[in-house]
């Protein structure tokens, strides 16, 4: 979006030049009809600014922005969503979500929990309703498994992350889940994102496999106007020209949302990559990028996991994981 820098009559558009420059914009000039500069327009390859950091310097008559299609979503720049006791984006440190792609059982989903916990995690995730590309792939175990999650995450005191795949299903997952997950499938399921922004709960909000960032933005828009209390997105990997890595991670989205929109976003290296080899160097490229949190698949014993096995961690790259984004929390401590 472009931003133009009005003049007042008689100013010195070279000091006001200046003055923008120093704040990290780059200018080009707007002419009047006598010739002299009226308006400095801000390139968008500049630095994020508050909006009373340039209206408030000498010379400035106004700053005009045209309105966002998002507006819901731009208002939450910098703003973190709260999700149980954490706050996630807007400036919080970062944090580890991590679980299994799906819940298989009660006794594994403890185990999982437990180290998800000894990990430093702070978010338990797993899927009780999973979308497959095949019909007669494992689809997880239904709605008991939202009960196991939920006691799980408790008992480590973990929050969940779980995800809503269809509408009759939306009310049961908002009732366990401290952050309701739309799938990658889902982003644009606008029937579904109306229904659970209705439930109040913040969402974490996946990105479609082909989705433009404008149409993840406008995504999220629709949760927050039916109600979300906040919205985190989710970079996945989306399709890309070879087919050796399941998903392309598009990092310069992760930097773009984090640094010039200042939302709240997460990566999810392990549907990316889809190998667990390179789970940990796509995550810390994650949290280099200002990722402000990382959803990774993990398993005890990742060559029987019903999905995604390839992609899972087993324990011990897990606890690696946990001490990155540990020494990646310089920009605060979570509760
Ligand atoms: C998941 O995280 O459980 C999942 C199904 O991922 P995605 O929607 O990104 O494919
Ligand atoms: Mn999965």
């Amino acid at each position: 979006m472009t931003t133009v820098v009005t003049l007042q009559p008689g100013a010195d558009a070279l000091a006001v030049r200046s003055a923008l420059q120093g704040l990290g914009q780059w200018v080009e000039p707007s002419h009047g009809p006598d010739g002299g500069v009226a308006a400095w327009t801000l390139q968008p390859h500049s630095a994020w600014v508050a909006p009373e950091a340039l209206s408030g310097l000498p010379g400035v008559a106004a700053v005009l922005r045209p309105p966002s299609p998002h507006p819901r979503l731009s208002a939450r720049a910098g703003v973190g969503v709260a999700v149980g006791a954490l706050t996630l984006g807007g400036g919080a440190a970062p944090v580890l979500a991590a679980g299994p792609c799906a819940a298989e059982d009660e006794a594994t989903v403890e185990i999982i929990a437990a180290a998800v916990a000894a990990a430093g995690g702070r978010l338990l995730r797993g899927g009780a309703f999973k979308p497959r590309t095949s019909p007669y792939a494992f689809a997880g175990p239904g709605r008991v498994a939202l009960r196991w999650l939920r006691e799980a995450a408790t008992r480590h005191g973990l929050a969940l992350v779980t995800e809503a795949m269809g509408e009759a299903e939306v009310e049961a997952v908002a009732e366990v889940a401290d952050l309701v997950q739309v799938g990658s499938r889902n982003m644009q399921n606008f029937d579904l994102l109306r229904r659970i922004g209705a439930t109040g709960r913040p969402t974490l909000l996946k990105r479609g496999r082909s989705a433009t960032l404008l149409e993840w933005r406008s995504a999220a828009e629709h949760l927050l106007a039916a109600g979300a209390s906040g919205v985190v997105l989710c970079e996945r990997g989306i399709a890309g020209a070879d087919p050796e890595l399941r998903n392309t991670l598009d990092l310069g989205a992760v930097a773009l949302l984090r640094h010039v929109d200042r939302l709240a976003v997460f990566v999810d290296p392990s549907h990316a990559a889809g190998r667990r080899d390179l789970v940990e160097p796509l995550a810390r490229a994650a949290l280099a990028a200002g990722a402000d949190g990382l959803l990774v698949e993990v398993h005890p014993n990742p060559a029987q996991a019903r999905s995604d096995g390839p992609q899972a961690l087993p324990f011990a790259a897990l606890a690696r994981l946990g001490e990155a984004v540990c020494a990646a929390s310089h920009r605060g401590a979570q509760p």
